[in-house]
């Protein structure tokens, strides 16, 4: 049976690294049929805050990614990490070191260029008893370090392969702080243990740890998880991720305006390809995850791919589907009306749905839906220079406004055939007129079709905007001078 966790540290905001591990080991659980355990290693006293476990488990949710065991809180359990130490101390397979910091500085700086040994020098390992006596009556804070066998470790990763390690590489690390807090070695294999964890997936900013975990699982006698290392995302320039590209921090993507499923789908198809470039329900992508797929080399994050499968599942989802995430984006720029969720609903549907199309982010939508909302919007001044010039505009608008006039039913369909009959009783182009009304009712060079954005903007606006041709040359000629 699969036991996996996730084991953050709250130490910052989730970012996008962690969501992944997070993720894969949700996917993993999922496809195998198996457990997903949540724990905190909060261990860091100093450095972790409630504040940031908030955060995290904020970001798990907003991802849909849920736990079947914990949150285990590690800071809850620093009785059983000080036994299971002691218990190495006892069996000989760890020991007391009373060294301070500055001493073991001291005769490193000593000893340094006189052979190849570079580690704690095992100065403690075998104090005379008089000695112990000395150092326990200065009142001396006692570490416990790990003895580290000789040896070499090996382990099958399942994403790199066989990884060996001589332990003569390995000195012999702290499992107990002078202050009593555990390690993260240890915490984390004794958790691991208790836990019954198959298989620890994680960053593989942690393949050096884990040759050293790997020896305190021989050493408390327990079979060691399998390892799967995920490989290091970095930045379009192939540089370690960092803030300049584009937000690291999970919940900025979520404020930017992308979708969770979009979100983790970017993060699947990075690191694997579970067929073609779309977007895959959950359920689709637990199904298809397999550790072997995941690639050993670093994926790259790449933007355009994060909003090309956002604007990919925005343009699927049914109005009824975006209105919570567009109405919240909308509130926020106070441009929310609850008549359109009662009253006004079908009307704001077809606007969602017209909207949709060109939407890369839920953020996206205030914007594009302004002109169906307010009356003064801003105009383009380089549209307004291409397609408001032409004098033939003068006449041709107000003939334009006439026919909307009479029409019965002002639908796109019946503003189609009525705009084009009059181009070509007129003599021009019909572009002409589109790029004309484009730039009056929206005020942008480009939209969604035209004669929807005409029938969802109403008779009514359509022709005061249209109205408003010399008024909006005008304005731009004194912007521009
Ligand atoms: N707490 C560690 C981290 O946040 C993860 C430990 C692990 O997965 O083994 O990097």
């Amino acid at each position: 049976m699969v036991r996996v966790r996730f084991a953050p540290s709250p130490t910052g905001f989730l970012h996008i690294g962690a969501a992944r591990t997070c993720f894969f080991n949700w996917l993993y659980a999922r496809n195998q049929d198996g457990t997903f355990i949540l724990r905190i290693e909060d261990t860091d006293m100093a450095r972790s805050s409630e504040e940031m476990t908030e955060g995290i488990i904020e970001c798990l949710n907003w991802l849909g990614l849920d736990w079947d065991e914990g949150p285990i809180f590690q800071s809850q359990r620093l009785s059983q990490y000080r036994q299971k130490a002691l218990e190495l101390v006892e069996k000989g397979l760890a020991y007391t070191c009373y060294c301070t910091p500055e001493e073991i500085q001291e005769r490193t700086k000593k000893t340094a260029g006189t052979g190849d040994f570079w580690g704690y020098d095992r100065f403690c390992l075998e104090l005379s008893e008089k000695q112990r006596l000395r150092f326990e009556s200065e009142g001396r804070a006692k570490a416990v370090r790990f003895l580290v066998p000789e040896g070499e470790i090996r382990y099958t990763d399942r994403i790199h392969g066989d990884i060996s390690v001589d332990s003569k590489n390995i000195e012999d690390f702290v499992l107990l702080r002078g202050d009593g807090l555990p390690t993260y070695h240890l915490s984390v294999v004794v958790d691991d243990m208790e836990s019954q964890i198959t298989h620890v997936i994680r960053g593989d900013d942690h393949i050096s740890n884990t040759p050293k975990q790997i020896l305190l699982y021989q050493a408390f006698g327990a079979k060691s998880p399998k390892f799967a290392h995920l490989a290091l995302i970095l930045g379009p320039d192939k540089k370690k991720l960092s803030k300049r590209h584009g937000g690291t921090s999970v919940l900025e993507f979520r404020d930017q305006g992308y979708l969770p499923l979009a979100f983790l789908n970017f993060l699947a198809q990075m690191s694997w390809s579970p067929g073609e470039e779309r977007i895959y329900t959950l359920e689709e992508l637990g199904g298809k995850f397999a550790l072997n797929k995941v690639s050993k080399g670093s994926p790259v994050f790449d933007l355009n791919k994060m909003e090309w499968l956002n604007g990919r599942l925005i343009s699927g989802m049914s109005a009824e589907e975006l209105t919570p995430f567009v109405r919240k984006e909308m509130q926020a720029s106070n441009l929310w009306q609850e008549t359109f969720a009662e009253k006004q609903k079908p009307w704001f549907d077809k606007l969602l749905d017209l909207l949709k199309e060109r939407s890369r982010t839920i953020r996206a939508f205030p914007k594009a839906a302004m002109p169906f909302l307010i009356d003064e919007i801003a105009y383009d001044p380089a549209g307004v220079e291409k397609h408001l010039r032409d004098e033939r505009l003068d006449t041709l608008l107000p003939l334009l406004g006439k026919d909307f006039l009479s029409m019965d039913e002002f639908s796109a369909p019946a503003i189609e055939q009525v705009l084009r009959k009059r181009a070509e009783e007129e003599g021009v182009k019909a572009a002409l007129l589109i790029h004309a009304l484009r730039m009056l009712v929206v005020g942008e060079p480009v939209s969604p079709g035209i004669f929807d954005v005409l029938e969802l903007a109403g008779r009514e606006k359509t022709l005061k905007r249209m109205n408003r041709l010399s008024e909006v040359k005008s304005l731009v000629d004194k912007k521009g001078g």
